[in-house]
């Protein structure tokens, strides 16, 4: 049988912006090209005409395959559509090296999760196969679709569509396959060898910047993996690397897929949450408006630098990333508040976020998932880990990165 794929351009999709969105279409124009190369068609909709269920009825197909994905909305969308199916319909796990599904439960913590996940790197972590469609794609006539390279989101918002044209995009990420495979490569020549000591430096580019391609899934994590392991840096950084990617990533999504509360304070630990009730009262030293927060006006300079990298380049380095979620804890009114705002303003500004990793993030930086109890005990934070501006600016070199990115002065 010939082979087609089907994406449903809709204006709404819950929590994503003109940013996330013009990442995603960029994208568009490589996948149709390389798809065509291996015989297989796309046809691209938008809303109103995006719904898949019309689509089945024209091409009557005999095998309907979709992608996995573990969050809440994703889930419902496949949960309706197999309800109305009269053929197979299976989902695919390449979100993810090792299958989901093998991992039975939630997972306590990285070290549970890593000797499971290692066991079975033998058996997933190997080339795919690439199959070229022996029937080729278009049927005649050809079915109704847009070019990938027209402009997509024209006329969506601000009337009508509710498309969100609040966060504009960013110049330092072009979406797309192609673009991201440029910058693995880059990421290896470079910046691989030294990746170990390197990536807790906010101030040097270090880290790979490859997760919005990740989460969009203009890379794969399989194919990441392999180019990395294949590399010629020493195994110490390559092995650094492959924790995060594959160890770190796929607890995330373990967790996402086993708790039905991973984007809010009740998905997290119980022991941490007991600790952060019995600090809710704890005198806070000043309560910030969510817009001043998110204009990077707090007295933090290293908070507003971490703030406006995110707000203004759309990624926030990793380490600060930690810090900038525990810091909402002491300028917010309860725990609860500051977790909706760090998923809210995480949501909104990262072009790698509303994934697995940000929710898993958010849980272990103020509600201690995968981590421990930590002692002694501190004023709001309770037994939640704590880092402080002293702490944290003595490991790198604080002044730089706050330097880097300091309010512009206006044009
Ligand atoms: P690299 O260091 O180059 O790592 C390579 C890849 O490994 C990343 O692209 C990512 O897919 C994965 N990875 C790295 N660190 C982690 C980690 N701690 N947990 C899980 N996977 C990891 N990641 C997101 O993708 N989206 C988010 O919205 C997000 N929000 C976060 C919020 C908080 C509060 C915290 C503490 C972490 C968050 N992370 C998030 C995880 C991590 O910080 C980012 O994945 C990483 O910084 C992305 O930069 P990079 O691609 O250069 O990482």
């Amino acid at each position: 049988r010939p082979v087609v794929v089907f994406l449903g351009l809709v204006p709404f999709y819950p929590r994503a912006n003109w940013r996330h969105y013009q990442f995603l279409v960029e994208g568009l124009p490589v996948l149709a090209e390389r798809l065509a190369r291996r015989g297989v068609g796309f046809v691209l909709r938008r809303y109103p005409d995006h719904r898949l269920l019309p689509l089945v009825a024209e091409v009557r197909p005999c095998l309907l395959v979709g992608d996995e994905n573990p969050l809440r909305e994703t889930e419902t969308w496949r949960e309706h559509v197999a309800a109305q199916l009269a053929v197979p319909f299976f989902t695919v796990d390449a979100d993810v090296v090792v299958p989901t599904a093998l991992i039975s439960r939630e997972q306590f913590a990285a070290r549970t999760l890593r000797p499971r996940i290692h066991r079975l790197l033998p058996t997933y972590l190997v080339p795919g196969k690439e199959p070229v469609a022996r029937r080729r794609w278009p049927p005649a006539p050809a079915l109704p679709g847009l070019d990938p390279r027209g402009d997509l989101l024209a006329g969506w918002g601000p009337e009508g569509t509710r498309f969100d044209r609040s966060v504009a995009p960013v110049a330092g990420f072009r979406g797309g396959a192609a673009e991201g495979e440029a910058l693995l490569e880059r990421f290896i020549r470079e910046r691989l060898d030294g990746y170990h000591h390197r990536r807790n430096r906010p101030e040097l580019p270090g880290t790979s910047q490859l997760s919005p391609y990740l989460h969009f899934g203009q890379l794969g994590p399989r194919q990441v993996a392999l180019a990395v392991g294949g590399a010629e840096a020493p195994a110490a950084d390559r092995e650094a690397f492959l924790e995060e990617l594959i160890v770190r990533r796929e607890l995330a999504v373990n967790y996402v897929v086993h708790n039905p509360n991973y984007d809010r304070l009740a998905g997290c630990e119980a022991w941490a949450r007991r600790s952060l009730a019995e600090h809710a009262r704890d005198p806070r030293l000043a309560l910030l408006s969510e817009e001043r927060l998110e204009a990077g006006e707090s007295p933090d300079p290293l908070w507003n630098a971490a703030q406006r990298q995110m707000v203004e380049t759309g990624w926030m380095h990793g380490y600060l990333r930690m810090y900038w979620a525990k810091r909402l804890l002491e300028w917010t009114a309860s725990p609860e508040e500051a977790f909706d705002l760090a998923v809210r303003m995480n949501d909104r500004y990262e072009l790698d976020g509303r994934d697995p990793n940000g929710y898993a993030g958010i849980a272990w930086a103020i509600g201690g998932k995968h981590d421990r109890a930590w002692g002694p005990e501190r004023p709001i934070f309770g037994k939640v880990r704590y880092m402080s501006y002293a702490s944290t600016s003595r490991k790198f070199d604080a002044a730089s990165y706050i330097e880097a990115h300091a309010p512009r002065a206006p044009s």
